[in-house]
């Protein structure tokens, strides 16, 4: 007996990109059977319309040609039929990213929204797909990953699987290709991580460390009931860093160089971020892909979706994944408040902070945080790295004001018994309600100032409550990315008030932070730099000039605009105190290191 909803899905022309899909509805509906693409990706909030990527489709019943109307971007109806309707499609894949679909001669990998229509009114219904290898003479030493539930008994292999629902069935993204596997285990469930990419990783190593942090995790909220596989799926290229989370897997993407190889012992800063990266979209499997707003119960693919939480699903997200990384050991408490000074740096450099609440920010995502401009230095706050930032001074303030009964976890354990393990969804006060009920504390002026004000956080005392000094400097070097002292290095002390881009070579102007130098000179995004007081300027000498000259003094600044050659006069100011350092203090009362080490764990 035929299923209700049959996919299936073979890499049919590498060289062209093309993936042919085809799905058979075994009771398609009576009066026309509707198809629908998703318009976004759950855990990338921007319309994406990925029909766009359907260069041909073509509906069958019984042996004949159905004819297919298209009703708008993204949705084809079928003339009614009384068998079974088959659809047929190719479809276009080359963007390389854990949001897209790619296929070429050496993998194939689809996430599910890209290549598997709906069938709406059929959502619901379980789905099975036939996942069919690439046409000779390809593919031959490819294997097949997804966390997806195999029919048959053989692991990381072509055949059927299947997915309980659409929902499910676009969760699992699908990796095709020669692959690195390693398995681990977490509180008796397995794990695997899979490795697509000329790597010389060590695997035993890097199996260790995830299940360190995967394990970490799993101590915060518990074993979610339905959470009986987990498959980290990393592409590793040259150059690149990405994730995206999904309920049992995550689609990694991180540059080969950081991952350790076999003489490695150290942990690098890459390799850190790394383990921050799988700790971030491990993290999810809880934040955001069973606890969810209530806003994305269901979620609606066909548009945007807006939640003024995106700070809470990202942002607190973004706190728990470096603190596992010390809570577990795998760093110490040095290493992670670098990281801590690094993301404070980042924030104290975006100006939008000013104008822009995080909420708001949560709201905009789709045409604000996913759209950015020259100017969104100016105009926006970053949800993860400001929400991280809330995260950090709310768990602190609790611990303070709680003496240390109640912390974040405590209010993150309450979400999740509430909103998570129910499926409910959470309401948009749902997080503030939860603290305040939790903890019994007043956290109204907290809240009304760090999520709908603009102000700075509270984080010099807070920190320092925790036996934490924190420390301003200005920037040494555009690529001085805060979290240390300045050690030798010596600040250049004046500022443009410009970021700088080298397209093919050229220093042009990316973006001009308000009320700077380079604004009052004029200045504008996309300006060709050519000399700075006579002297060629680029992005690569840029810091060394200069340290040459002194706040006020004037110099002729000669840009291209539009290939017309224009000097202005700029007026070099102080350099803005906006890179962070925190140090732990060296004397501190036992009550305080007792809260430090509550905090971050013992060393
Ligand atoms: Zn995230």
């Amino acid at each position: 007996m035929s299923h209700p909803l049959e996919y299936s899905i073979c890499p049919k022309d590498p060289g062209a990109h093309l993936f042919e899909v085809s799905l058979t509805v075994a009771e398609p509906a009576p009066g026309g059977q509707v198809f629908a693409m998703p318009a976004w990706i759950p855990g990338s909030y921007m319309i994406r319309d990925y029909a766009k990527h359907v260069v041909s489709i073509r509906a069958e019943s019984d042996g004949l040609d159905v004819p297919l109307d298209k009703l708008d971007k993204s949705r084809w109806q079928a003339a009614p039929v009384e068998k079974p309707l088959t659809l047929v499609l190719e479809v276009f894949a080359h963007d390389h990213s854990v949001r897209g679909a790619h296929l070429d001669s050496t993998h194939a990998f689809f996430n599910g929204t890209c290549v598997f229509p709906a069938v709406e009114g059929q959502e619901e219904r379980s789905c099975r797909v036939d996942v069919r290898p690439p046409p000779e003479p390809h593919g031959k030493d490819w294997r097949v990953a997804t966390s997806m539930r195999a029919l048959g008994d053989e692991q990381y292999a072509y055949g059927i699987y299947e997915a309980d629902d659409y929902a499910e069935l676009i969760d699992h993204p699908v990796e095709i290709g020669k692959l690195a596997i390693g398995e681990f285990d977490v509180e008796g469930i397995p794990h695997a991580i899979a490795i697509r990419g000329s790597v010389r990783v060590d695997m035993g190593r890097l199996c260790h460390d995830l299940q360190t942090v995967c394990e970490q995790q799993m101590k915060l909220l518990g074993k979610p009931a339905d959470l009986d596989r987990y498959l980290f799926l990393l592409d590793a290229p040259a150059k690149g860093r990405g994730g995206l989370e999904h309920r049992w897997s995550s689609a990694l993407v991180f540059a080969r160089d950081g991952l350790p190889a076999k003489k490695d012992q150290a942990i690098t800063d890459d390799y850190r971020d790394f383990l921050g990266l799988v700790s971030h979209e491990y993290f999810h499997l809880w934040n955001v892909k069973r606890m969810k707003p209530a806003a994305f119960t269901p979620y609606d693919l066909s548009t945007e979706t807006h939640t003024r939480l995106m700070w809470v699903f990202e942002g607190i997200t973004s706190y728990y994944d470096d603190l596992a990384l010390v809570r577990s050991g795998l760093i110490g408490h040095d290493s992670y408040i670098e990281l801590v000074g690094q993301t404070i740096t980042g924030v104290l450099r975006t100006g939008g902070r000013h104008r822009q609440n995080i909420a708001d920010s949560s709201f905009d995502a789709w045409t604000k945080f996913y759209k950015q401009d020259a100017n969104a230095r100016n105009a926006i706050v970053n949800y993860y790295t400001k929400g991280a930032l809330i995260a950090l001074a709310l768990d602190l303030k609790i611990r303070v004001d709680s003496r240390g009964e109640y912390s974040l976890d405590d209010v993150m354990r309450e979400c999740w018994r509430r909103f998570g393990e129910t499926g409910e969804g959470m309401p948009e006060d749902g997080f503030e309600d939860v603290s305040k009920s939790v903890t019994g504390l007043d956290l109204d002026d907290f809240f009304d100032a760090a999520v709908r004000g603009t102000g700075e956080l509270p984080l010099e005392p807070l920190l320092k409550q925790h036996g934490i000094e924190y420390h301003l400097r200005q920037s040494l070097s555009s690529t001085d990315r805060g979290g240390k002292p300045a050690n030798d290095g010596s600040a250049p002390g004046v500022w443009l008030g410009v970021t700088l881009a080298t397209p093919s070579g050229r220093t042009t102007v990316a973006s001009v932070a308000n009320g700077s130098p380079a604004e009052l000179a004029g200045l504008a995004p996309g300006d060709e730099i050519v000399a700075l007081d006579g002297l060629k300027l680029t992005k690569a000498n840029c810091d060394k000039r200069l340290k040459r000259y002194r706040v006020n003094d004037r110099l002729d600044l000669t840009v291209f605009r539009n290939e017309e050659l224009l000097t202005t006069r700029i007026k070099l100011a102080e350099a803005p105190c906006n890179t962070c350092y925190l140090v732990q203090a060296g004397d501190v009362d036992s009550a305080i290191a007792e809260r430090r080490d509550a905090w971050l764990g013992p060393e």
